[in-house]
């Protein structure tokens, strides 16, 4: 008898790290779980060390199939003041010629076509081969909700939305602080407005929309994007919407050396003393704020992990396209003088790129100062480690005020906003909520509640749980 072959699928990545790791999980996902065949086409910006490493990954050949597409060059179609949002915009958009090439030669033709945000503009390449095309979403149902209603603001709302004196009304959803909109959303002039705007139009024309967040945490939100619901109803958006994560990675198998010390170490701390310290893949802070940090750490006197980067003056994410490219120890001297020396043994310094999920995992780990990239923050709960929010660019500030003030994962410093500095009392403070120590005596309600959650998405993965059963539909209606 003949085994049938599995239905192929086709997953496409923009670059970044926050992209493709969630990407490839989907895959894993597909393949592992619900019985598909699956290619990853990596749009890759070729300048990141930590991308590489992860595409070279040995384990992903024997699940999933990934080519490398190199990003085209725009040189001549951005300034260089353009952003890292309208950067990717383009890129996604000139890789479409090659995208199209792999897929058209592909034989048979792939059942169906994933695509991130940045890549909406080949979601026509899957009607043109009348093949299904979704949208992944790899952050939450809030964000993409305020998304896909934004042409809807866009002709409700005169002047910046950063100035309204009034929360952003989105349907069936939390309202949102003006000042919490997505980077694109902060000056309605700027070139990466108007791509969002398309990204924002693009996505409801896919078949579904799959999003990395589960049923239980996020309701509310979800149902306004489904059929029937407030927002699907506005737009006339009548596909469905998937709750499939969180999709998270394994700690890796293959650990550097500085990783395995660092293990070694935190082995010999107490259980959920250490606090680690990161800005997601491409975040950076300035001099004075990393010194700010620094101290604050100092003045914390808890245990710590920092990944530390070199500071960049103005720009919040400066290493998005050169991530782990950092070797040595060149970032000391942005520290204050006597810091490594004063914190010997009570913390480390990781260079540029951290092996976060083996960190994470670890039993010594209590906290997480968190730029609240999406990817950092379910790696961090479904990990049971509360998350001290310090959001720096892109829709961070947005998941902060959700992860601190509605679901209570989250403690949130109470000066900062893009333009001010965080001060080292404010970061001792923070550090210390999330790391009560034992002379606090009080129970840890962010930590209870993100113990919660972590069962809860536990749950929702496991077969029989609603992020399980929403990516087996997903499946059979591309078998099918
Ligand atoms: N990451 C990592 N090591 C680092 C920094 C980041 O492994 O030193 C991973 C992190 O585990 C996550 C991804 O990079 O999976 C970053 O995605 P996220 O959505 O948190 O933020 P982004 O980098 O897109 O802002």
């Amino acid at each position: 008898m003949e085994l049938q072959k599995p239905t192929h699928v086709v997953l496409l990545s923009s670059p970044g790290l926050g992209h493709l790791i969630p990407v490839i999980e989907l895959a894993k996902h597909l393949v592992l779980h619900h019985n598909l065949k699956a290619t990853v086409l990596a749009v890759t910006s070729q300048t990141s060390l930590a991308e590489k490493q992860i595409l070279n990954s040995s384990l992903i050949p024997s699940i999933c199939h990934i080519i490398d597409i190199p990003s085209p060059d725009i040189t001549n179609l951005v300034h260089k003041n353009d952003s890292v949002f309208t950067r990717l915009c383009v890129l996604m958009r000139e890789a479409k010629p090659a995208i199209k090439s792999i897929l058209s030669k592909t034989t048979p033709l792939p059942s169906a076509l994933i695509v991130d945000p940045f890549g909406h503009e080949s979601i026509t390449l899957g009607r043109e081969l009348n093949i299904l095309t979704y949208t992944f979403v790899a952050t939450h149902a809030w964000a993409l909700a305020l998304v896909v209603y934004s042409p809807v603001l866009d002709e409700q709302i005169e002047g910046e939305y950063v100035h309204q004196k009034e929360p952003l009304q989105i349907p069936g959803c939390s309202p949102l602080r003006p000042e919490d909109v997505f980077d694109p959303m902060l000056n309605r002039k700027d070139r990466q407005y108007e791509e969002y705007l398309k990204m924002a139009k693009g996505i409801p024309q896919s078949d579904a929309v799959l999003v990395n967040t589960w049923e239980e945490l996020q309701h509310k939100s979800l149902e306004s994007l489904r059929e029937g619901g407030l927002i699907s109803e506005a737009l006339n958006m009548k596909i469905p919407v998937y709750a499939v994560g969180p999709l998270v990675r394994e700690p890796e198998l293959e650990t550097s050396e500085s990783t395995r010390s660092l293990l070694t170490w935190l082995d010999e701390q107490p259980s959920e003393s250490v606090v680690y310290v990161s800005f997601g893949s491409g975040g950076t802070l300035s001099r004075e704020q990393m010194r700010e940090l620094a101290w604050g750490l100092e003045l914390s006197e808890r245990r710590f992990v920092w990944v530390v980067r070199e500071p960049v003056d103005k720009i919040v994410d400066a290493a998005f396209f050169t991530t782990g490219n950092n070797e040595g120890d060149a970032v000391a001297k942005y520290l204050p003088e006597g810091f490594v020396s004063r914190t010997r043994g009570l913390g480390l310094l990781v260079q540029e790129w951290a092996q976060q999920m083996n960190i994470l995992r670890h039993g010594s780990i209590g906290g997480f100062v968190s730029h609240c990239g999406w990817g950092s923050t379910l790696e961090s709960v479904t990990n049971g480690v509360p998350l001290a929010a310090w959001p720096l660019y892109a829709e961070q500030r947005m998941n902060a005020t959700l992860l601190a003030e509605e679901l209570g994962l989250a403690v949130r410093p109470i000066e900062l906003s893009t333009k001010k500095v965080v001060r080292r009392e404010e970061i001792a403070r923070m550090v210390k909520e999330v790391i009560p120590g034992d002379e606090s005596g009080k129970p840890n309600r962010v930590r209870e509640r993100v113990k919660e959650m972590q069962q809860s998405a536990l749950n929702a993965l496991s077969e029989g749980g609603s992020s399980y059963a929403a990516l087996s539909q997903v499946a059979k209606t591309i078998v099918e």
